[in-house]
């Protein structure tokens, strides 16, 4: 977020600090491993608060890794978990829909700072189903779990089928954020290297250091953003972080000269949607699938019309969705003093990117304690 009166105000706080002749507050520095959204993020908000940041990413710019092509869906509306039986009695779907609530407002005010926000004539997400009857008993489950939605059918924003519409959702370019958000947090003062692969984290005498090619980072805590990555990386310090990465696909297209929906429409059977941003058509999201193939026969079914418009793909891209066998994020401290974790968004890292960032930032800052999302 660019906050440049908050800035101000620490920058004034100091100065007063100074005349009266008084200790200055020692800056806190920290390092972050991941410029994906989540670490953007936790940058943006580590750096809102006068601390020294620097982001280490193992590939040449940010959001390369899962953040590159999402299908843009700020969406609390879709917190339930995608792995955990019973989401309700664990708390997990609870406590990523309080966060998602949160967060979308803080990245609501992010985006307007950034210029990014699109006051989208149509706001809200689109989710559709076989059959009208099978609209309203996912209503009834969304009731349940506190999620305002309205059953719809129109030709135009639902392309005809039975839907769910949740107004209060937001969506946006996720890649086209997080390059804005790094340019703003570099002005800002904030370190980024790239291109740095090689990062070994270490328990030491007093907490825990990084390296890499014989360069040891000062820093007084470190916090792991790595995404899908994560477990590889915490392994090596012996912390397990329960996490099962699930793959889906993004094939972006020319925007065709027709109409089309005006907000993200998902679809409930292959857990994908189709985006219509400013300059393309995104078709992304399915589980586990060997290719892009099934995701595109899909959306054949659904919109044979739009399918028959579109030009040659402009790009095929496929990621992994970091995901939690808790079925929330992890985000908190480890056993390893000064080591933190903030991952583990799977389908909701967009969404709840401002609101994890802003939530570590407070633990690591405040000592605020959240046990909702806990390492193990
Ligand atoms: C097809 C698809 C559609 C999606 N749609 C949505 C959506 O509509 N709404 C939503 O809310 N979410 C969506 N998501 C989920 C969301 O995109 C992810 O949860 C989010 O991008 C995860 O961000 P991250 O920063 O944790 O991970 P990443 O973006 O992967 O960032 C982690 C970074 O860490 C770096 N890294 C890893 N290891 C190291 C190391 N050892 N040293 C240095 N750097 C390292 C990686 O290179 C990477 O850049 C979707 C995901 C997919 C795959």
């Amino acid at each position: 977020m660019a906050q440049k009166p908050e800035k101000m105000q620490i920058s004034l706080y100091l100065s007063a600090f100074i005349d009266i002749g008084g200790v200055m507050p020692k800056r806190l520095d920290i390092l972050i491993v991941g410029a994906g959204l989540i670490g953007l993020s936790t940058a943006d908000a580590l750096l809102s608060r006068g601390c020294g940041v620097t982001v280490i990413e193992a590939r040449s710019g940010p959001a390369r890794g899962t953040s590159y092509a999402n299908s843009g869906m700020i969406h609390p509306s879709q917190s339930r978990p995608w792995n955990v039986a019973s989401p309700m009695r664990s708390g997990a779907l609870r406590s990523v829909h309080e966060l998602a609530l949160t967060s979308r407002t803080l990245l609501q005010d992010s985006l307007i700072s950034l210029g990014l926000f699109k006051d989208n004539p149509v706001p809200g997400c689109y989710k559709i189903y076989p059959d009208m009857m099978s609209a309203r008993e996912a209503q009834k489950r969304y009731d349940e779990e506190g999620v305002v939605s309205r059953a719809v059918l129109d030709a135009e924003a639902t392309l005809g089928h039975p839907a769910l519409y949740f107004e209060t959702d937001l969506w946006g370019n996720a890649r086209d954020y997080a390059l804005a958000l790094e340019a703003d947090l570099k002005n800002r003062g904030a370190t980024f290297i790239y291109d740095a692969p090689d990062l070994r984290i270490r328990r030491g005498h007093q907490g825990v250091t990084a390296q890499m090619k014989g360069h040891v980072f000062q820093s007084d805590h470190i916090v792991i953003a790595a995404g899908p990555q994560s477990p590889e990386l915490l392994a090596a310090l012996d912390i397990d972080i329960p996490m099962t990465p699930l793959r889906g696909f993004a094939v972006n297209f020319e925007k065709p000269d027709m109409q089309l929906p005006f907000a993200p429409l998902m679809d409930a059977q292959s857990h994908s949607a189709m985006t219509v941003f400013e300059d393309q058509l995104r078709l992304s999201g399915t589980i586990n699938q060997a290719s892009a193939r099934p995701l595109l026969q899909r959306w054949c079914e659904l919109a044979p019309q739009v399918m028959r418009e579109l030009k040659p793909a402009t790009e095929i891209w496929s990621g992994l969705r970091p995901m939690s066998k808790a079925g929330r994020p992890y985000i908190g401290g480890t056993d390893v003093p000064g080591l933190w974790v903030n991952t583990g968004h799977g389908h909701m890292g967009w969404t709840l990117c401002a609101g994890s960032g802003n939530l570590i930032t407070k633990m690591i800052m405040d000592d605020e304690t959240d046990e909702r999302f806990k390492l193990g």
